[in-house]
Formats: structure tokens, sequence, C-alpha cells
């Protein structure tokens, strides 16, 4: 109705004497009781961000997927990890295997691995906790020894690491972004240590003559490079955790890092990594050309769902494309509500079997109120069975030499 219009209509109430200031009273009832004076007569509303929790209006059909069409490996968890107390290292689990195991079977998730294995004690502690007692539920990848990075002698340390590491039964090697954003030469001070320092060749070579993957998390979302600021599209995430943001100080690019791991993945032909996050996720052109220059690159998706799912065009293209490449993982840490996108449960696992398996649209991508990696939803790619069979589960058992 325009304002000519309305003013018609108005008089014809008998109401267009008293003018908009009652009018806009009325309009807004009890919610302007609480406004401050000044916003009062003009209408004008103010809420804070974090205070903003709008509701769909969207009539749009919901598919529960309680469970996973196939058989599921979980390439990317964190059952447990390193803790320190006191000067010792000691394995820290964020459950039971007894917690874990009935969701599993709910879920149809055969298998999880557990990435953050440690190495060292932990390593031993942790694969007798989870691995060997459930041999056919659970795998304990092994990490970097980095603290001995300062001591002479660590190419060859880390190398034999890797291999004591699979004699107590280590399935793989696990990179948290450590390497490119935390570790420096004195541990934690001096310069950053490049990710494709030579220091580490001969653990890239360990893993590969011994068919151990490995799963390598590089930077982090292009965001967090950036101010954080009004433009910045995760500005509440930061906000919430300004510890997150490698804006200026010392650190590279996000492309100087992802370049650095390319060198990486060029020099060690025969090791097979698996890009987690999917690497650069907001720009999957440039993965899939990383994927063609590679063949020993995979990737896996774990809590990035919110990306790929907000470009489900794309999204399908690439996964059409690189379906023997990509990898089932969701970041699941049990415990904690730091990272609603990580928390490990049925709801997490339902959010992922929506996104692969229908066409279901405009949806939350972490069970959160408010989506906690940035303000939007996301659509499903609806896979069919074959490719979703290997994302799955075929295409991480080959790498853990898993029979299918
Ligand atoms: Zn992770």
């Amino acid at each position: 109705m325009d304002e000519w219009n309305r003013r018609q209509w108005l008089a014809g109430l008998g109401l267009a004497a008293v003018g908009q200031g009652v009018i806009a009273n009325a309009w807004q009832g009890r919610g302007n009781k609480r406004l401050p004076q000044s916003e009062r007569l003009t209408g004008k509303m103010s809420l804070a961000l974090e205070d903003y929790e709008p509701k769909s209006m969207l009539l749009v059909s919901e598919t529960k997927v309680p469970r996973a069409r196939f058989p599921v490996i979980d390439f990317h968890t964190h059952l447990s990890w390193s803790a320190r107390r006191g000067r010792v290292t000691e394995a820290h689990n964020n459950a039971t295997p007894e917690e874990v195991l009935p969701v599993m079977d709910r879920k149809n998730v055969r298998m999880m691995v557990n990435l953050t294995g440690g190495y060292g004690n932990v390593l031993e502690q942790t694969i007798n906790y989870w691995q060997r007692p459930h041999p056919d539920r659970f795998v304990v990848f092994t990490e970097p020894w980095f603290e001995k990075i300062t001591e002479p002698g660590y190419p060859q340390f880390q190398a034999d690491q890797i291999a004591r590491a699979q004699a107590l039964g280590a399935r793989g090697l696990k990179l948290l972004k450590t390497l490119g954003l935390y570790l420096r030469e004195h541990v934690t001070s001096g310069p950053l240590v490049k990710i494709d320092d030579r220091r580490f060749d001969p653990m890239w070579d360990a893993a590969g003559d011994r068919r151990m993957p490995v799963g390598i998390h590089t930077s982090d979302p292009e965001a967090f490079f950036l101010p954080t600021d009004r433009f910045n599209e995760r500005y509440e995430e930061l906000s919430a955790h300004p510890d997150w943001s490698f804006h200026r100080k010392d650190f590279p690019s996000n492309r100087e890092l992802q370049e650095a791991r390319n060198r990486v993945i060029a020099r060690h032909p025969r090791t097979q990594f698996v890009v987690l996050h999917v690497g650069d996720s907001e720009n999957l052109a440039y993965v899939s050309e990383l994927l063609d220059r590679y063949p020993n690159m995979h990737v896996e998706i774990g809590a990035r769902i919110g990306e790929l799912g907000r470009q489900p065009r794309a999204s399908r293209k690439f996964f059409d494309k690189y379906q023997d490449r990509i990898i089932f993982g969701t970041d699941a840490v049990p415990r904690g509500d730091d990272t609603p996108q990580q928390i490990f449960g049925e709801q997490l696992y339902e959010i992922y079997y929506r996104f692969l398996e229908t066409q279901d649209e405009y949806f939350d991508y972490a069970p959160a109120q408010k989506p906690p990696q940035g303000r939007w939803r996301i659509y499903g790619i609806g896979l069919p069975e074959s490719i979703l069979r290997k994302v799955y589960y075929d295409n991480a058992a080959r790498l853990l030499g898993l029979q299918s």
C-alpha cells in the first residue's frame, strides 16, 4: 500500500486527522515500551547482533536422515588428545568407548579415526584405550614430536618415531595447523617453521614407505586472515574467539600456507595426503586445480559443510569429479560446547547425512541456536548411491588398508 492509498484508507476509518504518530505507536505495540525515549517516536529499533536470531519463514521440506544409507568411516575425530599435567604429558580421553559406540551403531558409523593420538607414551596409552579393545571400530593416528625440533638429529629421530608408532599400531600421521602457524624455531619462540621445512622430509617419506596416510590441516578459513571488522563474514566467530585470528603479526597468508603444503605433496609422491577441511573450502576451483595436479592428494570435509553447503551446485560438481578422492569426516569432539559444528552426537551426523543425501534447502549446518561459523544456511547435494558409498567408506578404507 503506498502512502497516498494508506491515507485514503485511514481517512475512511476516521483516523487521518490524528496523524502518523499514533499509527506508529499502534504498530509498534508492546515492543515500543522497551525502547529508549529517543527511539520511541521515530520507530527506529536497535538490536545487538549477538541477540539476533531470525527464524526462517520459508516453508521447505525437512528430510530426517537418522542413519547413513551406507556404512561410514569418520576419518576426522578427536576422541582424545595430549594434555600436559605439570611436567608429564598424558592422554586425555574426551569420552569412553562405551559412550561413543552406541551412537556410532545408531548412525551407521562403522569406524572412527582418532587423529590426535599423540606420540611416545601418550600414543601407547591412546592405542591401548581405543584401538586395542575395538580394532574394527577405532583407529589411532600419531603426531610429530615437535618439541624435539631443536635437537640435533631431529629429522632421523622423527622418521624413526613413525616406524615406532606403526609398530605400536598407529595407522597414519596427523598434522595440526600447528605446523605453519604455531611451531617456531625454539618451539614457542623465534621465527615460524615453514610447512615445507626440509627437516620433515624423512618423516613424510617414512609415512609413505609404511603406507600410513597423512591427515594434514593447513591454514584456516580465509576470513581468519582478514581484520575482524564489519566486513568480515565470520565476525561473530572471531569475536568469540579472538585468538583464532591470524591477521597481521608474523603470520603467512592463507595462500602462502597452502602453497608450502603443496610443495610437500609434490616432493613426496609416494605419500598419500588427506588434506583436512577440504583445504581451502571457500575456493573449490583452487582445490580442484590441486587435485588435478597431485594424484597423491585427497580431501576430507570435516567442519566445512557450512562452506560446501552454501555453494551446492559447485559442490555437487566437485563431488562428481573427485568422487574417488573425497573422504567423510566430522572433526567431532565429544564434550565441550565451544564449537557447536564439532560436538559429537546424533545431531551432528544427521546434518552431514542430510547435506550429502538429500536435496533439502536452507537448513542449519550445525546443531546451534545461531550459525556458529557465519550467518548463512546450507543446501543438500543429494549424491547418488555410487558416490555416497565411496565418500562414506570406500575411499577411506582404501587409504587405511581395510578390506571393503
Ligand atoms: Zn580436527
